[in-house]
C-alpha cells in the first residue's frame, strides 16, 4: 500500500521526498508510474494531494547548511570524503569543498585539483598512503536531495551520537512494529545499522542471534554504568 505517507513535502526547502526511494522528486507523475507501480487513480489522488506544493526543480533547491540533522526522510546518511584542501590558485585560503563517496575519485580529484599525487604509495593499506590521505581529506557523513547522477549534490550532516541513535532506533523499532508491513524496510534499514554497531562492539558475538545481541549489549552498558563490568574484568 503506497498512500500520501509514502511521501513528505518539505517546505524549509521546497522539496518533495519520497520515503521509499529516500529521494526528492521532482515530475511526481512520472516518478509513480515509473517506480510505484500505481493505478491511474491512485495516482490521480496523491497528485491532487500535493498539486499546491511549490516544487523546485533540482537546480534551484538550497542546500541545508553544513552540518545540520540529518533529514529522516532521505534514509541514512552515507559515508563519504570530504577534500581538506584550500581551493588554492592564487592562494586562496576558501575551503574546497569537494566531496565524493568514491575514494577513488577523490584521489582521483586531489591529484587533478590539487596536484597532490598519491598513487606513488603502493597500496591503500599502507601506512604511509593512509597519514598522508588524513591530511588531503576526512571522513564525513552526508544525504544528497537528488539521487539521479546529474542533480547528485552531496550535503554534510551532523553525525549521530551512538547512545541516541540506539534509543532512537529502538523507538523507530517499536513504532515500526506498532505501524506493520509499510515500514518494514525502514526497520530493516535501521536494524542493519544497529546490528552493525553492535557486532563492531561485541564482535565474537557477530553470528548469534540479533535478540540476544540487544539483550547482552544493554546488559554490558547497564552494569558497565554501575561498575560492574570493571570489577569482572
Ligand atoms: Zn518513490
Ligand atoms: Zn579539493
Amino acid at each position: 500500500m503506497q498512500g500520501e505517507s509514502a511521501f513528505a513535502y518539505i517546505a524549509l526547502y521546497s522539496v518533495l521526498v519520497c520515503r521509499k526511494h529516500g529521494c526528492a522528486i521532482y515530475g511526481l507523475d512520472e516518478h509513480l508510474k515509473r517506480h510505484h507501480h500505481m493505478s491511474a487513480a491512485e495516482r490521480r489522488a496523491l497528485l491532487a494531494a500535493y498539486k499546491d506544493c511549490n516544487v523546485l526543480p533540482p537546480a534551484e533547491v538550497t542546500q541545508p547548511m553544513p552540518c545540520s540533522a540529518p533529514i529522516d526522510e532521505l534514509g541514512p546518511a552515507q559515508d563519504a570524503f570530504l577534500c581538506s584542501s584550500s581551493s588554492g590558485g592564487g592562494g586562496g585560503s576558501a575551503a574546497c569543498g569537494f566531496i565524493s563517496t568514491s575514494r577513488a575519485k577523490m584521489q582521483q580529484h586531489v591529484n587533478q585539483q590539487h596536484h597532490t599525487k598519491l598513487t606513488r604509495w603502493s597500496s591503500p593499506t599502507a601506512t604511509l598512503y593512509r597519514d598522508h590521505a588524513a591530511q588531503l581529506w576526512r571522513p564525513v557523513k552526508v544525504q544528497t536531495f537528488f539521487r539521479k547522477r546529474r542533480y547528485i549534490c552531496y550535503f554534510i550532516v551532523q553525525e549521530e551520537e551512538q547512545e541516541e541513535q540506539q534509543q532512537g532506533e529502538e523507538q523507530g523499532e517499536q513504532q515500526g512494529r506498532e505501524q506493520g508491513g509499510q515500514h518494514e524496510s525502514e526497520r530493516q534499514g535501521g536494524y542493519q545499522q544497529r546490528l552493525a554497531l553492535l557486532s563492531s562492539t561485541l564482535g565474537a558475538l557477530k553470528r548469534e542471534d540479533s535478540k540476544a545481541i540487544d539483550r547482552m549489549a544493554a546488559e554490558a552498558s547497564a552494569k558497565d554504568r554501575t561498575g560492574w563490568f570493571k570489577r569482572t574484568q
